[in-house]
């Protein structure tokens, strides 16, 4: 018996979807909420961890030497903790809070980035990056004068890590990947990637926005230098998100921005001194409940348990394909039942995937269309943009089937 056959893909969402207030939302008008690789919805638990650190401890971090200062640092630092558990941190220092991927991502550019570019050096990326994982290293490079080369996916999405690993050369000092496709939901070799990176000498920055909520993710297994997500695609707040660094590559790193919490001392007539540890990145007061929310997201996803969260997903994406295989002129992009992450991309032969995205609104089914942010990827796929059905714990195949029928009635605009 398959997995697929054995698997009540029904399970998860039956357990999960009244954790969601949202998904009752009053309106009505919400038929299916399929865009979850741009945001997921948050669970009661985040919220109350939120709200519980508003209404029982709320105060400024690091500083206050009141009561509630020292417990809403201890809160903050007991975040810090959580992330560090659930990602495989060697230590909580390790983990630095951020505002999101894109703000982690110009962190090492300006910091570690600036140390290592310059004339004659590389910097790789691949050509399926979301321009939060792309404009950083093309700035960078333009104004440190090194060259960015990008490695193509190919015509079927993929990078291959052996031809990815010859593209890297001596002048390589940094390599910026994606765990998982935004785009296609194409899961990369990372492990393979950052090791030849490795030997090349370079240092490696995995984006893992679209990893970290389906797949457990291991930061000393994976073994980059730096490995980056946001909270709210994981089920946790918007507005903060993590950077993992290598302890020991954090202790020579300087600091990104500048300002409040981040120094030992400040006076006029001496060099000034910055703190070691996370707060040395995280200039001005931090996103505390963020962080709080952040971890309670990551306890959820822990909680639910992997094995089902990645059943849920490789039933959800193979039910889409055939679902989406089935409508006449609908062709799927790219392979995504492969390694499933809960992304679908298709196209729909002579209607715009705007169209396409109006129409399913007009029934309550929101996806993303478009080029996703990336459309340096779309332009190398040859499509002006897909549509993309993203999947999270609480989607149901019911709702792909509507997708399904919905489809079947769709003409080109304007309506
Ligand atoms: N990287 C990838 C692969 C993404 O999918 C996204 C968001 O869609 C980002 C980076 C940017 O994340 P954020 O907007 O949370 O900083």
């Amino acid at each position: 018996m398959t997995d697929t056959v054995r698997h009540d893909p029904e399970a998860l969402p039956r357990a999960v979807r009244a954790d969601f207030p949202l998904l009752a939302r009053r309106a009505g008008d919400l038929v299916a909420y399929l865009d979850n690789a741009a945001t997921t919805q948050k669970p009661r638990v985040v919220l109350d961890a939120m709200t519980d650190y508003y209404t029982g401890a709320n105060s400024n971090v690091g500083r206050g030497y009141h009561r509630l200062g020292l417990e809403s640092t201890e809160r903050h630092e007991q975040a810090r903790e959580g992330v560090a558990r659930a990602i495989g941190a060697a230590q909580p220092e390790e983990v630095l809070f951020t505002a999101g991927t894109t703000a982690a991502v110009n962190l090492v550019a300006d910091t570690a980035g600036r140390r290592v570019a310059g004339p004659g050096r590389r910097v790789v990326v691949t050509g399926m990056e979301h321009n939060s994982n792309l404009l950083p290293w093309r700035r960078l490079c333009d104004s440190t004068g090194a060259t960015l080369t990008v490695v193509p996916a190919g015509p079927d999405g993929r990078i291959d890590a052996d031809r990815f690993a010859a593209a890297l050369g001596p002048d390589t000092v940094l390599v910026a990947v994606s765990h998982v496709s935004n785009v296609l939901g194409t899961v990369n070799p990372v492990r393979e990637m950052a090791a030849a990176a490795r030997r090349a000498g370079a240092l490696v920055l995995v984006d893992g926005a679209q990893a970290v909520p389906h797949r457990p993710v291991d930061v000393r297994d994976l073994d980059a230098d730096f490995y980056c997500f946001s909270g709210h695609k994981a089920y946790g707040p918007m507005g903060v998100g993590v950077l993992h660094g290598r302890r020991d590559l954090l202790a020579g790193l300087p600091p990104y921005q500048v300002g409040g919490g981040t120094v030992k001392g400040v006076a006029a007539d001496r060099p000034v001194r910055y703190l070691d540890g996370p707060a040395r990145w995280e200039a001005g007061t931090p996103h505390v409940a963020g962080a709080v929310g952040l971890a309670a997201a990551l306890d959820y996803l822990r909680d639910l348990g992997w094995d089902a969260i990645r059943r849920h997903d490789r039933a959800l994406v193979r039910h889409a394909v055939d679902v989406l295989t089935a409508v006449d002129r609908v062709r799927v992009v790219g392979d995504p039942a492969a390694d499933p992450s809960g992304i679908v991309s298709f196209v729909v032969e002579g209607i715009h995937p705007y169209d396409v995205g109006a129409h399913l609104d007009r029934h309550g089914v929101a996806v993303r269309c478009g080029v996703h942010c990336a459309s340096t990827f779309l332009d190398e796929l040859g499509l002006l943009g897909t549509v993309r059905l993203s999947f999270g714990v609480y989607n149901t195949t019911a709702e792909i089937d509507l997708v399904g029928e919905l489809l079947a009635g769709v003409r080109p605009g304007p309506w």
